[in-house]
Formats: structure tokens, sequence, C-alpha cells
């Protein structure tokens, strides 16, 4: 018989109870004792949905309070000395190293491979030694035994090749791996000797493109870990698959269990067969544990079906493609989606359930087969040949694209000219990202709104008073092209998805960004199309208030797929191509009331790139593409903008130009402009606003270090190409350090105007 296996559960709770005890503790409203029974209640209840559900192989130790890349640094005492060094315990430090105090700065936070989730970056030093502190293991395993589970409980790991890959401070980190390997060899005893039979060791590392060094250290890593004690190791991969230079040396290992991503790459198969060590099982993650959608059964069992041909189902173990951290709970409590579309879902309960189902489908005949998908097959069919996935003249409209379509009419320089003609702004013209603070206010407006003690008259008279209190702040500061302030914009994405045909929002759907931070991603289940304007009206009355240009402001298709749950039963390409007619739409109507600067926000243009370099080229292509969709209906005297939310340039340099964007924003004060370099070399065509104050934190810059770094964007992009702005939306701020900061920021502009301009070199 196939047995089933989770690889990690989702950890911030059903109702997010974590985040609330997190924040509880953090305020001093909840002891640690509290926190930790929290904790240990959303563990137990993990479990025990698992196993209500036949699940036969759970993960213990995969839960953690904060980020379970923190949690396997501490685990070999990996602590940097800011933080306690390696002798720190106790939830203090922890958090210390997660959130920073007065002058200790915390870890930083990168995104978890091409996930929304962020970790912690542990620092690694040259003469970093390790050591076992394998309580949290033990424990976790002790307490899933208290509770009575009798299924298997397996300990989740990161594993040391990853560990050290996702490290940061020294420039060869690898040279620590038979070091750290040893660790680990411990805690397999230790775990061993608490009772464990198996371990699940990830690497996700093996995924990306990897050196011959990088593998054969891995190799010994792993024979270490295997021939430290009597307990099996399950090596786990995910996002991507394995290429042959790993299966090769994967072949030799002392594995008892491979998993393996058959959702992201189904390809692999037919490989992982062949170099699967002899006696060892394979673990098919055939369920989606990336996206919200119920499997196709049948294409599933297609898969799982080849593995049985080879090896039986004694060596199958059946899982989701990777941790369920990515996904929300259960779609059962969701009654708000239609039904229609609610029968296409599956959250995390229900995944559980078509692992059991599948494990049940895969040994039966046929007959059986097919009595135990009758449902499951009907939903597939219905979703497959419903009208909300099939819109004709979505459809039809996308057919119709000819290379014309992604591209203005006029070349840039001569779009420039005609731009500069209408709008007659000064040398570095001074602007914003778009948004201005969200205030207690606003926030409370909208959930008055949303709880519908606020009519929709009351709210929109409310709006309309913001926005005209924005435009005056702005007039005064004396910024030179305005922006409405996005106060009726809870998020960038969801505020479009909500007017857009082809989303629907969960009540409950939230999964974990760090820490006690969560996002409920709209899902985007069908054809996208827009059915009226979502944004004239507020662009036309913040215009109406004032003589200077006011920014339409759009978010863009790349971003909205990316910050989506987005269908599956078509390529992503084709869903953005989508996104970007409806946009278009929207950027249209805007240029029709007379908005002659329209900003289309890419904030995740970069997050999207694929895991592996060489399937690169091809999104950056189709990415880029959208976006010109997009704005390429915009006459020439419309001067589009965008705005990029990273600084990490140096590559993408020659994409962003392919943008065709008249004017980009992008974040560059944190890295004191060294990211223009890239502008020196590259003869970038359009105008450039970098941002010169970092609005991620309420420091308010002075005048002096703004100017600082204004002459260095100077001397880099040169002043006739130059626009002054922050870094990035000032949503999460709070007025009196904006309107200082902005202050300094429109000073330091008009100072350098009066500066005659070096010539660049
Ligand atoms: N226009 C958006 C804002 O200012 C852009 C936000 C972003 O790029 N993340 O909030
Ligand atoms: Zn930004």
């Amino acid at each position: 018989m196939a047995r089933t296996a989770v690889l990690g559960f989702p950890r911030i709770g059903a109702d997010r109870e974590l985040k609330v005890a997190l924040e509880d503790h953090w305020a001093g409203r909840r002891t640690s004792d509290e926190l930790q029974t929290t904790a240990r209640e959303i563990r137990a209840a993990n479990l025990r949905t698992a196993v209500n559900a036949g699940i036969d192989v759970l993960p213990v130790g995969d839960f953690a309070l904060y980020d379970h890349v923190l949690d396997t640094a501490e685990m070999v005492s990996l602590i940097a000395e800011r933080h306690g060094g390696a002798g720190a315990v106790g939830l203090p430090a922890h958090f210390l190293a997660c959130r920073g105090a007065d002058g200790v700065a915390p870890l930083e936070m990168t995104k978890w491979f091409d996930t929304n989730y962020h970790y912690l970056v542990p620092e690694l030093t040259a003469e970093e030694s390790f050591s076992l502190r394998a309580e949290k293991w033990v424990a976790h395993l002790a307490e899933a035994r208290e509770e009575g589970f009798s299924a298997v409980t397996r300990p989740v790991v990161l594993g040391p090749l990853s560990l050290l890959l996702l490290c940061k401070g020294v420039p060869e980190p690898l040279t620590l791996l038979s070091d750290l390997a040893e660790v680990y060899g411990e805690l397999l005893k230790a775990l061993a000797a608490a009772g464990a039979r198996e371990i699940q060791v990830d690497e996700p590392c093996l995924v990306l493109d990897r050196t011959d060094a990088e593998l054969d250290g891995l190799v010994d890593a792993i024979d270490t870990l295997c021939a430290s004690a009597p307990i099996e190791v399950c090596l786990a991969t995910y996002f991507e698959g394995l290429d042959g230079k790993v299966l090769r040396r994967i072949e030799r290992l002392p594995l008892a269990e491979l998993h393996v991503d058959l959702v992201r790459a189904p390809d692999q198969l037919a490989a992982v067969l062949e170099a699967l060590p002899a006696g060892a099982r394979l673990s098919a993650g055939v369920i989606d544990g990336r996206n919200v959608w119920a499997a196709d059964l049948d294409l599933a069992l297609d898969r799982l079906d080849r593995i049985v041909e080879r090896i039986g189902t004694d060596r199958l173990t059946i899982a989701p493609s990777c941790s369920l951290l990515h996904v929300p709970y259960s779609v059962a409590r969701e009654d708000g989606i239609p039904r229609e579309i609610h029968e296409w879902l599956a959250f995390g309960h229900e995944k559980l359930d078509e692992l059991s189902l599948l494990a049940r489908a895969v040994g039966a005949d046929d007959g059986d087969r097919d009595e135990l998908l009758v449902d499951a097959r009907r939903r597939t069919a219905a979703r497959r040949v419903s009208r909300l996935t099939n819109d004709e003249a979505v459809r039809a409209r996308v057919a119709e694209l000819r290379p014309y379509d992604y591209t203005r009419s006029r070349p840039i320089e001569q779009r420039l000219a005609a731009q500069h003609e209408r709008l007659g702004l000064p040398e570095l013209p001074t602007t914003t990202i778009g948004s201005f603070p969200q205030t207690p206010e606003i926030r409370a407006a909208r959930r008055r709104r949303r709880a519908d003690e606020l009519d929709a008259e009351s709210y929109d008279a409310f709006l309309r008073e913001q926005i005209e209190l924005v435009v005056r702040e702005q007039e005064a500061l004396g910024l030179d092209v305005l922006a409405h302030g996005e106060p009726e914009r809870n998020d960038m994405v969801e505020y479009f998805g909500e007017q857009l045909d082809g989303f629907v929002f969960s009540a409950w759907g939230w999964v974990q960004s760090y820490g006690s931070r969560c996002v409920k991603p709209p899902m985007l289940f069908g054809d996208v199309s827009r059915p009226g304007p979502m944004t004239v009206r507020w662009w036309q009355a913040a215009q109406a208030l004032t003589e200077r240009p006011m920014k339409g402001m759009l978010t863009g298709p790349i971003t909205i797929l990316q910050w989506s749950f987005v269908r599956d039963d078509q390529p992503r390409r084709e869903t953005c191509t989508q996104i970007a007619l409806a946009i278009q739409d929207e950027l249209r109507d805007l240029e029709a009331a007379g908005a002659a600067i329209i900003q289309v926000d890419e904030a995740a243009l970069r997050e999207g790139l694929p895991l592996r370099g060489s399937d690169q080229d091809d999104y950056v292509r189709w990415a880029i593409d959208c976006f010109r969709l997009t704005v390429a209906p915009a006459e020439p005297e419309t001067q589009i903008h965008t705005h990029m939310c990273y600084s990490e340039f140096g590559e993408m340099i020659e994409h962003i130009a392919r943008l065709d964007a008249d004017v980009i924003s992008i974040e560059a004060s944190r890295s004191g402009m060294d990211l223009l370099d890239v502008f020196r070399e590259f003869d970038y065509p359009g105008e450039i606003g970098p941002g010169i104050y970092d609005i991620h934190s309420p420091r308010v810059p002075s005048t002096d270090e703004l100017d600082r770094l204004l002459e260095l964007a100077e001397q880099r992009i040169g002043r006739e190409r130059l626009w002054v702005n922050p870094d990035c939306g000032l949503k999460t701020r709070a007025w009196p350090e904006t309107r200082a900061a902005l202050a300094n920021l429109v000073e330091v502009a008009h100072r350098r105007r009066l500066v005659q301009p070096e010539v660049q070199a």
C-alpha cells in the first residue's frame, strides 16, 4: 500500500492565532508561557487534522514561532554576536534576532525562493563553530507522542547544504559544510534516541543551478548523516526539478526516500525513477502545495501509475509538492465564494483529503477508481468548460493581438519631447510614488464601510476629503507632480482584483508572509476583464483640485499576477496578457479623461523571475511584453511612469529599458545610489527617479543627506533625465515624518536647480 505524507503545515493558525499571540506577546500583553500554549495548540490541531484525514506520515519540528530558517540556525548555535551569540537562549534573544531593538539590527529578511514567504538570513563568520541544540525537535516529537498520534511522526529539518547557501557573511560558506554535517549527525542521534525512525531533510537549494563542488559537498554531508544513526533519511526537494548533475549523485546516496516536486517539474519523473537509489522510496509531490486549486486527480494518478509500474506501491509515498506553509487552512468555512468557484478550490485541509483519495485510488482497479473519483472528476470537468474560465470576448481579444499592439506609436525621444512641451515641468521635477499615509481614520472608515456601518455615499465623501487633504499638502510642500494618495486602496493588487472579473476573495485565506505578517492573496480563477472604470473618478476628483499634473495610478499586470493565487489551467503568460488588456482599458479611460501622466507600478517584476537561470529569459520576455501591451495605446504626449521596488538592477537593466516607460522610479537610497552605476555603462534612454529618501523607516533624512544622494544621482544619470522622489509609497508612514521628509526633498531639488549642473564625464 502506498503511504501519504505531509512535508510541513501552515503555522499561523486557522484564525491567525499565532499572529495575535505573537503581537500580544511583543506588546507585553501575553507571557511567553501563554504564547507557547497557543503555539502548541496550533501544532496539535495541525496533526489532528492530518490524522483525521488519514495521513500516514506527519511532520514535526516544521513549526516555527517566527521563521524555520532562524530555528535551524539556532539549532546549530549559529547566532550573531549582537543577538547574544552561540550561548543565547530564550525568547527575548530569539525575537531580538527577528525584530531587532534600539541600536541592534535584526537579521536581514529575504524571499524564500520564489514564494511570498520571507525568511531571516543567518549570518556566518569565517570561524563559525557549530554545536547542537536539538531541544525544539526533541520536544515537538515528544509532544506529538503525548497527544497520542501514532502515525509516523517525522522530524523535518532544513538540510546543511541549503542552510549554508541561504546564509550570508562568508564568501565560501561550503568550507563549513563538513563541520556542520557532524552536528546534523548528532541531531539524528538525538532524534533516534527520542524514538524517531525517519527524518525529512529539506534541501530545496538542490533545485537551483549548482556547481559540482557544491554537489560533492552534499554527497559527503548526506553520507555523514546516514552513517550517524539508525534512522531513515528522506531527502526532500521542491519548487523545481532535479537536473542530471544532481541525480547522478543522488543515485549513490544511502537514502531511504527522495521527495521530488512533480507539480512544478513533472518532466523530471523519468530521470528521477532512473536515479532512485536501490530500495529507496519515492515521495511524489503531486498535489500543489503552492496553490489553492483542487487537483486534477487523473493527472496525478497518471504520474503515480508510472511510479508504481516501476517500483510498486510499497515504495511510493504520496505527498504535496512542498510544505503546506504556502496555502491557507481550509476552504470549508469560505461561505462567501460563489458555489461554482468554491468547488474548484482546495486549501490545506482539502489537500489532505486529496492525498488520502489518491492513496486509495492508486492501488484500485478501474471500476473502484471510477467510483472514488466521480466527484473530483465532475469538478475538474466543470471547471474546464465553465463560462468563467472561457470568456469568448477575452479570448478573441487575446487571439487578435499583433506585434504592433505591443509598441507605442513613437520612439521615446519623440515622446519625451512632446511630454516636456505639454507638461512644462522644471528641471529635477519632484513627485512621490503614489500612496500617502494610511491614517487610523482611513483604516477605520474602510473597516466601517466593510461592516456596512458607513454607507457608500458617506464613504465616498470621506475619501474625497482625504484626497483634497493630500492635494493641499502636496501643493503646500511644493511638489511638481501630484498623486491622489490612494486612500481608497487597502492594497495595490486587491483593489484592482476586486473590480476585475476573474478574481474572488477569501475571508480566511491568510498565508504567512513573515513573522506575524500575513497576506490574503486574491484568487484569480477565470478569464480576466474589466467591467468598468476602476480609478477614473478618483483621479478626476483629484485633478479637479489642482492646476498641477495629477498622476493616474495603476498596478501593472505582472504585479497583479505575482501577488495572486493564479489559475493553474493555462500558462501564466496567458493569464498575464488578459490582465494587461484589462489594465490597458483603464489606462485608455484615464487618458481620455485627461491624465497627462499615468504610472503603472510593477513592484514585483523581479520577484517573478524563475528559479532556474535557463527559464529566466522566457519569463522576462513575456512579462515585459505584458507591460508594453498595457501602455502601448498611450498617446506620445501621455507620460508613462513605472515604479519598481528593488535595487538589484545590474542584470535587469536591459530588460527594464525594454519596458519602454518614459520615466521609472526605483529604490536606491539604501544602496547610497551605488546601483546607479549601471546607468553609466548602459545608455538608458528614459528618465529616472532614483528614490533618495528611504520610506521604510520613520527617520527623516536631512537636507544634507538628500543633497548628497541627489548629487551622486546627478553624477551618474545627468540632470536632464533625473526626477526627485522617495523610494516607495508612503502609506506605512505617519504624517509628521512624511511632511518633514518631503519638505526636505523639495528644498533640496529647489536648491540644486540653482547650481550649475556638472558636466558629465
Ligand atoms: N503606488 C504604490 C504606492 O505608492 C506603489 C507601491 C509599491 O510599489 N509597492 O503605494
Ligand atoms: Zn515600491
